[in-house]
């Protein structure tokens, strides 16, 4: 059996139709595989990869880390200079309220501490958040998933969620004294790039601060200079309760985070002790890759460069077949009129060496999330063959 069987028949599949490419180094903004097969990455591994694949420096850090210790103990025993070192760079560049930072494994688990520590903190029991909002695949954060289709089949959920309608003032009266919490991303990206009106989310805030909800933005997607600025947030002049950081947070590696003050964080210690441990999260390596990569955002000044990269995608893109386009920085989804459109050019794309996808809850939408790296050639070529396609 070749590589590619043995993948189908000893993998958990998660489709019936994986891409299924076998790549065997990547760098930069470029994939490569066997007989000099080559694909341009569109997506940056759904907006992990933000200082690109390998960067050098993180690649660095990484073996640097290798050559002091992976596993020590247990998240939250000891005191491990990575986890430090990190922490204390992202706070350096957040407002103060959000002053501690639980380090997790994935973005699901961030939304799930996330969670837990609003129920703890208020003692209410209900949460809120958006339709077509995506939060993490565990049982928690499935359950504020805003899509009954991905939902239904792993009933029972929890209870007490109100599945409110984004960018609408009116079901904002649902965030009641009794919600402990509100999730909502910065820019919903799997709905095809929606982003809020700024006057919303002041709205949001406001009836947060109201019935004293916490409210949690989600920035897995979005952070790290991904809409233009270093995180969503800072486009709508407010400051959530707590921020949730996974994706682009371990520079390529495993790694997620939840943030808030130091006050509501400590919360965890007692009452119960231990109310939300993990054995790897934070781990060295993950700490050791995002902090690097998070240094080279700002030593390469690349969250202030990408308006103009956005800008120059929407310029190549505008075409009569595209339906629209819409944009948060370098999160880009280009509409057409069907999912079936959509998947016959995602398909030729990639035939053609450029690797794109589609949306969770906009099938009808092409992805382009590219390294924030990439070059104004790279930027010509996704969608000069994206436009051959159409
Ligand atoms: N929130 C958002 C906005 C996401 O895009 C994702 C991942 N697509 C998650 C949460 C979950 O992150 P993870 O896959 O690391 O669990």
């Amino acid at each position: 059996m070749n590589r590619r069987e043995l993948f189908f028949k000893h993998l958990g599949q998660t489709s019936t139709a994986p891409l299924a490419l076998e790549i065997t180094r990547a760098e930069g903004c470029w994939l490569y595989g066997d007989a000099g097969k080559k694909w341009l990455d569109a997506i940056g591994g759904i907006s992990v990869c933000n200082t690109g694949h390998r960067h050098p420096e993180v690649v660095h850090a990484i073996e640097e880390q290798a050559g002091r210790y992976l596993h020590l103990l247990v998240y939250g025993e000891l005191v491990q200079s990575p986890q430090v070192d990190y922490a204390t760079a992202l706070i350096e560049k957040l407002p103060p309220s959000l002053d501690s930072v639980f380090f997790t494994n994935s973005g699901t688990e961030a939304t799930e501490g996330a969670m837990k520590l609003a129920k703890r903190i208020t003692g209410r029991m209900s949460v809120a958040a958006f339709e077509h909002s995506y939060h993490g695949s565990t049982q928690g954060a499935l359950s504020i998933m805003g899509d009954e289709y991905w939902r239904n089949a792993f009933r029972p959920l929890l209870p007490g969620v109100a599945h409110l309608r984004y960018n609408r003032d009116d079901d904002l009266e649902q965030i009641t004294e009794k919600t402990a919490a509100v999730f909502a991303e910065t820019v919903q990206a799997e709905n095809g790039v929606i982003k809020p009106r700024p006057a919303w989310m002041k709205l949001v805030r406001k009836r947060c601060d109201d019935t004293g909800a916490l409210l949690i933005l989600d920035e897995i997607q979005a952070g790290f200079g991904r809409t233009g600025k270093l995180w969503g947030f800072e486009e709508y002049e407010i400051v959530p309760d707590i921020l949730m950081l996974g994706k682009a947070l371990g520079g390529g590696l495993p790694l997620g985070a939840f943030i808030s003050s130091k006050k509501r964080m400590d919360a965890f210690t007692e009452n119960p002790v231990l109310g939300n441990i993990s054995t790897f999260g934070g781990h060295p390596l993950s700490c050791a890759a995002g902090l690097a990569s998070f240094r080279v955002l700002f030593k390469e000044s690349l969250v202030t460069q990408v308006a103009e990269k956005e800008k120059r995608f929407r310029q190549a893109l505008a075409h009569p077949h595209i339906k629209d386009v819409r944009s948060a920085g370098l999160l880009i989804a280009v509409e057409f009129e069907s999912a079936e459109t959509c998947k016959r050019i995602v398909d030729k794309c990639i035939r053609d060496g450029v690797l794109t996808d589609w949306f969770l809850f906009a099938p009808h939408c092409l992805r382009i999330a590219p390294p924030l790296t990439v070059s104004t050639e790279e930027i010509d070529r996704i969608c000069e063959v994206v436009i051959r396609h159409l």
